[in-house]
């Protein structure tokens, strides 16, 4: 399994969640693509989720069965994962977020719903300081559309 290391490096008044490269100790900009290939040694990084492919494929069976609580667990399982304060894969934090959203609604999971709203909370506010203003104008580096 490859993760990516990550930093949070000071940068105005708040703190911003860098990725590093998986050779070099190059830290991505916010202009670089963090799965491209990296400026400084110029490896290609791993695509988003290449880490989890067979958990993703394993989630996925899962929802096909209609074993939404099922899916859900694994799903958070990777996610965690995906948004340690160490490593960082947000495309795929964020495609995971759809997915445990979709199974809690089609197998009427509250309680795990909290759970998964509750995680996200804490995320924003560990990487973020809390404030939801300064995760979206993250997001939107990374997610132009
Ligand atoms: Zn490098």
């Amino acid at each position: 399994m490859i993760l990516r290391r990550i930093q949070e490096v000071p940068l105005q008044e708040y703190l911003v969640i860098h990725v590093e490269c998986v050779q070099c100790n190059h830290i991505f900009g916010d202009d670089e693509d963090e799965f491209g290939i990296c400026p400084q040694c110029e490896t290609q990084q791993p695509e988003s989720g290449s880490w989890a492919k067979e958990e993703l494929a394993h989630i996925s069976h899962l929802e096909s069965q209609g074993m939404h609580e099922e899916a859900v667990a694994d799903a958070m399982e990777v996610l965690h994962m995906a948004t340690d304060i160490h490593y960082g894969d947000w495309p795929l934090a964020h495609s995971l977020a759809e997915t445990i959203r979709r199974n809690c609604e089609a197998g009427g999971l509250v309680e795990q719903l909290q759970r998964h709203e509750l995680l996200w909370k804490r995320i924003e506010a560990m990487e973020m300081g809390g404030d939801p203003d300064k995760v979206g104008r993250y997001e939107r580096t990374r997610n132009p559309d």
